[in-house]
């Protein structure tokens, strides 16, 4: 058995975890991202005496994947500016480095990317070729594969900040989003649900009118993705996907937006098929992030 370090990086902990090639997960700790002069060391410690072959980053971001720039492996444009052009997979590639004097393959994808790889990997989505992971939470986001292949694009998709049919329905329809009026992570994310309806959206399940206005906003990003990439499935996870009503609400809406354009075809005329929830119980990320670092070591 291999062992493979992962880390789940997010805006506000970071998952660490040791795995193997079967996806199955030995150990973890969250350490709360702080700035990187704390967070980097914490996780270097949890990491020091695993005795990791290689290391998987799923990173939130802005991130740059290009592995011939040279700032490949930075946290990019972020709001949170601790973390704003840090280098983190040198940060932590050096630290390794420095604690053993071993070179320790590290491989680096978006967070999302990394939620999909492990849905593609050892979850539901297992053999699919091409496939989408969205993550409605605090944020709004996409993993992308295409043709077997992690979709990076130039920089990387940013699939939540599509602009919407905004719904005349809408008390709050210029949305949270800093940057646009409209976008789907203005208008879907947790805190846009909790800015519009004065709650947070875990206690809002009973109105009704909270997820019929969701429930539009998401079908709409999934309808894009089905129009532009034709994926198999489009698997929905991050919390506020944890209210499962959603899921027949938005698959209704995408038929009813699509209406019945292009519905040839029986694969994915079948719409219970084609949205669903994330089926690796929350350590979908993390389980990718451990084929990231597989990847990493077969490179
Ligand atoms: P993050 O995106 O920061 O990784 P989450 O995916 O848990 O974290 O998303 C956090 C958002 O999801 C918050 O806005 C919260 O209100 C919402 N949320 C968390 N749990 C639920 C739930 N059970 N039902 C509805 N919304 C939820
Ligand atoms: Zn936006």
């Amino acid at each position: 058995m291999k062992r493979i370090g992962a880390l789940e990086a997010g805006g506000t902990k970071m998952v660490c975890a040791i795995g193997d090639e079967n996806g199955k997960i030995y150990d973890r700790v969250s350490i709360p991202t702080e700035t990187p002069d704390v967070t980097i060391p914490a996780i270097l410690r949890y990491f020091s005496d695993k005795n990791i072959e290689s290391l998987g980053i799923a990173c939130f971001g802005p991130v740059d994947l290009n592995t011939a720039s040279a700032t490949y492996g930075y946290i990019t444009s972020t709001p949170k500016t601790a973390w704003k052009n840090f280098d983190i997979v040198g940060a932590l590639q050096n630290g390794f480095g420095n604690l053993d004097g071993l070179h320790v393959p590290v491989g680096f994808d978006t967070d999302v990317n990394g939620s999909l790889l492990g849905e593609v990997t050892y979850g539901q989505a297992k053999g699919l070729t091409d496939a989408v992971y969205f993550t409605i939470g605090t944020g709004v986001g996409a993993g992308i594969m295409s043709g077997g292949k992690l979709v990076h694009g130039v920089r990387h998709p940013e699939a939540g900040h599509t602009l919407l049919q905004i719904s005349p329905d809408d008390p709050m329809p210029e949305g949270v989003c800093p940057y646009h009026s409209g976008c789907l992570e203005g208008l879907a994310s947790g805190p846009s649900i909790e800015k519009r309806w004065h709650k947070k959206a875990q206690y809002l399940t009973d109105r009704d009118e909270v997820w019929d206005l969701e429930a539009y906003y998401i079908a709409q990003g999934c309808l894009q993705m089905h129009l532009i990439l034709s994926p198999q499935i489009i698997i929905l996870g991050g919390g506020v996907m944890h209210v499962e009503k959603l899921f027949p609400m938005i698959r209704q809406q995408m038929k009813k937006l699509l209406n019945g354009y292009g519905l040839a075809n029986p694969e994915t005329e079948n719409f219970d098929k084609l949205i669903v929830p994330a089926s690796l119980n929350d350590d979908q990320g993390i389980m990718g992030a451990v084929k990231l670092g597989l990847d990493a070591l077969q490179e």
